[in-house]
């Protein structure tokens, strides 16, 4: 079969990562990528040998700038067979018609509502359900890393209840204008946060209370997650069990905190020092009276990067088995490499 035409609408933090990741794949191929802003990112697109597009009405910018553009966005949503949105939140619902227009399927962040794609995807969850679809949006970095921990541990013991406290990063390493700076924000006040309902989108079966708050960091999000599990296993098993996946990564007491784990990622030579895997500590995984706790760390940059790989394969059913899709995106981006 011929390979999958991938462009990626909106090349930025989660847009560059998803094009390197869809350029190592031997089943896709990248036509092009768009920006707004004629900025360094542009310029790195081209000197990396992608097929740069901008909105016809900022080509004259980009030109101004001295950065040659292929086309306008429309001419490369024709030359796609399907269009990862990575624009920022709110924008990509306004693309839809145009992709609709130009014959893609099209995936779309968790930054979007469920509605505009009418399906939300997680990999190890509901691979099977995206095989054929049109249109899917790949959850967001906290939702994606619940969603795998929480189906992991749903299959092997049964969810009865989970209650998550989410400690966010307060915006992107590379955004300089947004905080907070010298504050902890409960972020939303009100319960529950958007998260547990966001990962109802894709287990819609799974209880899930969510509170979360902002900090004062860029690196990493972590999370607090308590479950009360129907047959309770003991610790270790867990650790057996969560040892198993790729996808997650368990880490010893001397990996103290977020910015260690960018640390050993940058040690490892990971480009860009992406995170791909849920990070959870193996010293706090404690089973105590029926109930399950752990910390785990996500990095929001890239962990959902191989999510959108894998999205592509089962929307074009390039392969009909989830974990046969995951462990070819695994395998090409390195996933699984930093374990012990
Ligand atoms: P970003 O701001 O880093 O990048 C957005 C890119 O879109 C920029 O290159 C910008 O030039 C381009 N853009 C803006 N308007 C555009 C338009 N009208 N047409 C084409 N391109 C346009 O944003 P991001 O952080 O990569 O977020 C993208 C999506 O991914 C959002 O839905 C977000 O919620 C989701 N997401 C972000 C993170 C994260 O932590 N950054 C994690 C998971 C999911």
């Amino acid at each position: 079969m011929a390979r999958v035409k991938v462009a990626i609408n909106g090349y930025g933090t989660i847009g560059k990562r998803v094009a390197d990741a869809v350029s190592l794949q031997d089943d896709m191929e990248l036509v092009g990528v768009a920006k707004t802003r004629p900025n360094f990112e542009a310029r790195m697109a081209i000197k990396k040998g992608f097929s740069l597009y901008a909105p016809r009405e900022r080509i004259e910018t980009f030109e101004k700038a001295g950065i040659e553009v292929e086309g306008d966005v429309q001419s490369m949503f024709e030359n796609a067979d399907i269009v990862v949105d990575c624009t920022p939140n709110g924008i990509g619902e306004k693309y839809k018609q145009a992709y609709l227009d130009a014959g893609c399927k099209a995936v779309w962040q968790g930054g979007e509502k469920h509605e505009v794609a009418g399906f939300s995807f997680n990999a190890l969850s509901n691979y099977s359900d995206a095989l054929g679809r049109d249109l899917t949006r790949v959850v967001s970095c906290n939702t994606t890393a619940l969603c795998r921990v929480l189906h992991l541990l749903d299959a092997a013991y049964g969810v009865k209840k989970s209650r998550v406290v989410l400690m966010r990063r307060g915006t992107d390493p590379s955004d300089v204008k947004k905080g907070p700076i010298n504050a902890i924000v409960p972020n939303p006040i009100t319960l529950p946060s958007h998260h547990g309902p966001d990962v109802n989108t894709v287990l819609p079966e799974l209880p899930i209370t969510t509170l979360a708050v902002k900090l004062s960091t860029t690196l990493m999000h972590v999370h607090a997650v308590n479950v009360e599990l129907k047959d309770v296993p003991s610790s270790d098993e867990v650790i057996d069990m969560l040892s198993n996946e790729p996808r997650v990564l368990l880490i010893g007491s001397d990996v103290g905190s977020t910015a260690e784990v960018i640390e050993m990622a940058r040690d490892a030579g990971r480009y860009r020092y992406d995170v791909w895997e849920n990070v959870i500590w193996r010293d706090s995984i404690t089973v105590k009276d029926g109930e399950l706790y752990l910390f785990q760390g996500v990095h929001q940059e890239a962990i959902v990067v191989p999510e959108n790989v894998d999205a592509i394969r089962a929307m074009f059913e390039l392969e009909q088995d989830g974990a046969t899709s995951m462990s070819i995106t695994n395998e090409k981006m390195g996933i699984g490499g930093l374990r012990d």
